[in-house]
């Protein structure tokens, strides 16, 4: 088995010991470096006569390949050359990511990602990650054995049924797992090779799919009730015996099956729905900057426990971020069932209220007493609320009437269309702007470019969980805690909040920068793993210095010399 090292600092000065040579040494995309490779490290690996002979820095190289992505003529284009870099020189590809991550990260992740998925099979060059199918049930721990690194610290495994706002896109999902540890690996500096992408095909409903012969996936229907829970039961138990410090992310599974598994298994092992906890907590983050916002311009303090908010949309992500706000709401001197009555939400059948008899059990704590309501312009009416939330997956549901009432009933209307992708956000941020005369304080899923109104540029935030879900990992992974914990997700939300600068404010920006990422990640990480510590969650030693531990286990980049 390849050994790597366990601190990033030295990922690339320790070499394993059965380093490649030669021909596989080009071909490994973890430790290639094509023209890179010193005179002397081409003498040490066997490679005299298999390069180039003019030896090129990593500057030059970065150069080339960012000269050669601006002349791709679409995002997919340019996501099919980043895929390619990556699976050929992981250095270079995470050296270019981390210094253009407002340029790269809607092409590596949402929204051009969906797209990538939508057609993964007719863009398939390599693999990369696990596949773990249907067909695997009873060998699912001999599979997990093919994978030639012992040290996983993190997975993102999928089971395809909700890919972004796209819906049931099989194993062709695969994308999102690759994309997501791409930004741990960007956004907090989680080594790469401790990563581990996982599909498990367990068959689609889509039927474009199953009738396409290049589908990547089995083209079966997918299992479901007691076979599912056992298939993902074998899973959970193989994968933590085989990577005992692994942190497992849940990553776009279906709605009754992401709220099924994260209560099944957040208590026995090291996991977390990001759908749920990680959208809930960038999400309290935005809240909270953007109150302090009003605060600020104000001069009055405006509190999350005076809030209404109304989600149009109630599945994974509107239910986890109400659940959160309620705890925050709690500890800012709430009783938790005032707290409840000051979310409500709206579904496909109307204004979630106690006398229906349709819903879900996770829906139940904000099923309140009201009228039933048939829509979400009556209910806007009806509850005034201060913050519309859209997770829906349903595009323009903000109409234009309905943003112009939230600008009648709030000097500073919270709009925030989290719907993924681009094309499915419940508004864009030019309707959110020019529909309230520039008073919207508003955020989105995919990023929007800023705007310009009455001579003022307006950045929309992008409430996106790349804010919080590296730096989660991050603190978890250097503390080796057992569990992830909500009040971890809180931290994390403060956390992010507390690092929207008054020049940030300023600009009516209510997240960081995204050039900050990685300097917002190590904060989380800290908070992250302050709290395993004092919980008794951690299984790593505690250093002194929490915060310089954390920054010295983040993987930079570079072309270290091997000899
Ligand atoms: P989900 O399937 O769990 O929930 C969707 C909900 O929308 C369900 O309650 C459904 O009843 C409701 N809905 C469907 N059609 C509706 C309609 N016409 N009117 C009102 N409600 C309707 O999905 P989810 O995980 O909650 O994700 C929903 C959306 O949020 C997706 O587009 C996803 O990409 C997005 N999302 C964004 C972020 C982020 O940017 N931070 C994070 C997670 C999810």
């Amino acid at each position: 088995m390849t050994s790597v090292p366990t601190n990033a600092a030295d990922s690339e000065v320790e070499r394993p010991e059965d380093m490649p040579t030669g021909v596989a040494l080009l071909n490994n995309p973890l430790y290639n470096r094509g023209t890179g490779f010193t005179l002397a490290e081409r003498e040490a690996f066997n490679l005299d006569g298999l390069l180039p002979p003019r030896v090129l820095s990593m500057e030059h190289h970065a150069a080339r390949i960012l000269q050669n992505f601006h002349k791709k003529p679409t995002d997919l284009e340019k996501y099919v050359y980043l895929i390619d870099l990556h699976d050929r020189n992981q250095t270079l590809f995470y050296r270019i990511l981390i210094d253009n991550l407002e340029e790269m990260m809607p092409i590596v992740y949402t929204p051009t990602v969906g797209q990538a998925c939508q057609q993964y099979g007719h863009i398939f060059r390599r693999p990369r990650g696990l596949y773990i199918s249907a067909r695997d049930r009873g060998q699912i721990a001999e599979r997990l054995k093919n994978w030639p690194i012992d040290d996983i610290r993190v997975i993102v495994v999928t089971d395809g049924e909700r890919i972004l706002g796209l819906g049931d896109l099989g194993a062709n999902g695969m994308g999102i797992p690759i994309g997501k540890l791409s930004l741990y690996t960007g956004c907090a500096g989680i080594p790469p090779a401790m990563t581990l992408p996982i599909t498990l095909d367990i068959g689609t409903e889509n039927k474009d799919f199953l009738d396409d012969p290049l589908y990547i996936g089995l083209p079966q229907r997918r299992l479901r009730g007691a076979e599912y829970d056992a298939f993902i039961e074998e899973f959970m138990q193989a994968v933590t015996e085989r990577f005992p410090n692994v942190l497992v992310q849940f990553e776009d599974f279906g709605n009754q099956n992401a709220f099924t598994l994260l209560e099944r298994y957040r208590n026995r092992y090291r996991v977390f729905n990001d759908d749920i906890q990680g959208t809930a907590s960038v999400t309290l983050a935005g809240l909270l900057a953007a109150l302090r916002l009003i605060t600020l311009e104000s001069g009055a303090t405006r509190k999350l426990t005076e809030q209404r908010l109304l989600f149009l949309g109630a599945g994974e992500a509107g239910v986890g971020i109400a659940d959160l706000v309620v705890s925050e709401m709690v500890k800012q001197g709430l009783a938790a069932e005032e707290a409840r009555q000051r979310c409500w939400f709206v579904d496909s059948h109307g204004l979630v209220v106690k006398s229906r008899t349709d819903l879900a059990a996770h829906k139940l704590p904000y099923a309140h007493d009201h009228e039933p309501v048939a829509d979400l312009i009556t209910a806007v009416d009806e509850l005034r609320p201060t913050i519309l939330i859209g997770v829906s997956g349903q595009p323009r549901t903000f109409t234009r009437a309905i943003i112009e009432k939230m600008a009648r009933f709030n000097e500073r209307p919270i709009i925030f269309a989290l719907s993924n992708p681009t094309s499915k956000s419940e508004c864009t941020a030019e309707e959110a702007y020019s529909f309230t005369g520039g008073r919207a304080i508003f955020a989105s899923g995919s990023p929007f470019p800023s705007y310009k109104l009455y001579g003022k540029t307006y950045h929309p935030g992008q409430g996106n969980n790349s804010y919080i879900f590296p730096g989660v990992g991050l603190g978890v992974v250097v503390s080796g805690a057992r569990h992830v914990t909500n009040e971890m997700f809180e931290a994390a939300a403060r956390s992010l909040a507390d690092q929207v600068t008054e020049a940030d404010m300023a600009a009516g920006r209510i997240y960081p920068v995204l050039s900050r990422i990685r300097d917002v990640s190590v904060a989380i990480a800290t908070a992250v793993a302050e709290i395993a510590w004092r919980e008794g969650l951690a299984t790593a030693p505690q250093p002194d210095d929490i915060g310089q531990y954390v920054r010295e286990f983040m993987y930079d980049p570079q072309y270290t010399p091997l000899v």
